[in-house]
Formats: structure tokens, C-alpha cells, sequence
């Protein structure tokens, strides 16, 4: 397999871009959908974050209300710290599991982690895509599309690491503040080269 990260800040289009790779072909991991899934009512890490942030974070059904653990830990470091501590370790778990058994998949597997950057994390990406956006473009998006007041949107766009970070660990970068039809087009490019890389790899260690 051909390994690359994905990400990308906040309404920048990175949904839009990795169901247009997977459309190719690609695998994806998507590390949000392993948190909400390892924060089912009932499951050992949603019974801990239960213990740590209380009940007022559950809704009516017993499922953990996101937008309101969202606004705890947004407005405290030390909350967000702990509910990292609690979430981060199971999901770079499953991450390691996936990839485990993806190690004889010969085309590209697409490891999409919104914090790439902020995690830090310490994989071995031969390829890193970063969908951006600029930050008006982002706020326009979160206010029209998400219903989000521009104050909040702000704030959340400012707590992300600066698009400069991302576009500096990118490989390929894929500007989304023109049209939807512009941000296909350019994705397709990149999973053409993706793919050809993939390729390569594997013909590459079949010779060898
Ligand atoms: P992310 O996953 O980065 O948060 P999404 O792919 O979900 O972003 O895009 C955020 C919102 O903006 C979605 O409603 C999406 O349909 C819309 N969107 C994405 N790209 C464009 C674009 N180029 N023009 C207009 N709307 C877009």
C-alpha cells in the first residue's frame, strides 16, 4: 500500500476530497468516524468519558453529545488534554489495526486525520494531501452551510493549527475556495498520481 494522510482545517472540503479518492479506488480511514464509533453508549471508552465529564454530556438516548463536550473542551486546554487522553489511545489503536490488515492491499490507503498536524502524528505518510481553504472561505462555509454563529466559527478556525503548518508537511495540495467541480477535477489529478505511485511501489518490490 501507498500511505497518505489527509487533512485539512475546519469546512475546508476535506469530506468532499476523501469521498472522491475513495470513489477512485482508495481505502480510507477516517479517525472521526473511529471516535464516534468508540463513543457508543455502552462501549469501555464511552463509559470513561461518562466517569470524567459527567452526565451532562450524555443526551437523551445515552449518546455523547458532541456539540456539548465540543463547547467543554473547546474552552478549556485541561479538558481537552484529558478527553485526548481518553479517546486518542483506542483510536490510534484501530488506526494500527486497519493498517495491519491492509499491509498486502497493493493501491492507496487514505488515513484521514483531521489534527494531522496538531497530533503530531508520528506516522510514516509517503504522501500528505492537504485540502485548504482560506480562513474567510472556511468562515463563509461554517456561517451559510453549518448554521454556525460567525463568533463561534471564528474561534473554532483560529483554535487550528495555521494553514502554513499544514501546507508545510503537504506533498499535494488541493486549494478549495473556487467551485465544487474545480476541487473534483484537482482531486482527481491527485489520485492519479497517487495511484501511480502505489503502482510503482508495487511493481517496484515485486522486482525486488
Ligand atoms: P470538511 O470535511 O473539511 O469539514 P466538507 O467537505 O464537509 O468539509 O465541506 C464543508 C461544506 O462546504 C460542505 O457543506 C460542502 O458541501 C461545502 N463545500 C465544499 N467545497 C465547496 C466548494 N468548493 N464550494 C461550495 N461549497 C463547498
Amino acid at each position: 500500500m501507498l500511505l497518505a494522510g489527509l487533512t485539512g482545517g475546519i469546512a475546508s472540503g476535506k469530506s468532499t476530497v476523501s469521498a472522491r479518492l475513495v470513489e477512485h479506488g482508495a481505502e480510507l480511514i477516517d479517525a472521526d468516524a473511529i471516535a464516534r464509533r468508540l463513543l457508543l453508549p455502552g462501549t469501555p471508552t464511552w463509559q470513561r468519558v461518562r466517569q470524567h465529564f459527567g452526565d451532562d454530556i450524555l443526551t437523551a438516548d445515552g449518546g455523547i453529545d458532541r456539540p456539548a463536550l465540543g463547547r467543554i473542551v473547546f474552552a478549556s486546554p485541561q479538558r481537552r488534554a484529558l478527553l485526548n487522553e481518553l479517546t486518542h489511545p483506542p483510536v490510534m489503536a484501530q488506526i494500527a489495526d486497519r493498517l495491519e490488515a491492509l499491509q498486502a492491499f497493493d493501491g492507496v490507503v487514505v488515513l484521514d486525520v483531521p489534527l494531522l498536524v496538531e497530533a503530531n502524528a508520528d506516522r510514516s505518510y509517503e504522501a500528505v494531501v492537504v485540502v485548504a481553504a482560506q480562513p474567510e472561505t472556511q468562515l463563509r462555509r461554517l456561517v451559510e452551510l453549518r448554521g454556525m454563529a460567525p463568533d463561534d466559527a471564528r474561534a473554532r478556525i483560529a483554535a487550528q493549527a495555521p494553514l502554513e503548518d499544514k501546507l508545510a508537511i503537504a506533498t499535494h495540495v488541493l486549494w478549495n475556495d473556487g467551485t465544487p467541480d474545480e476541487l473534483l477535477a484537482a482531486t482527481d489529478d491527485v489520485a492519479a498520481d497517487l495511484l501511480r505511485r502505489a503502482r510503482d511501489k508495487h511493481a517496484g518490490a515485486d522486482d525486488g
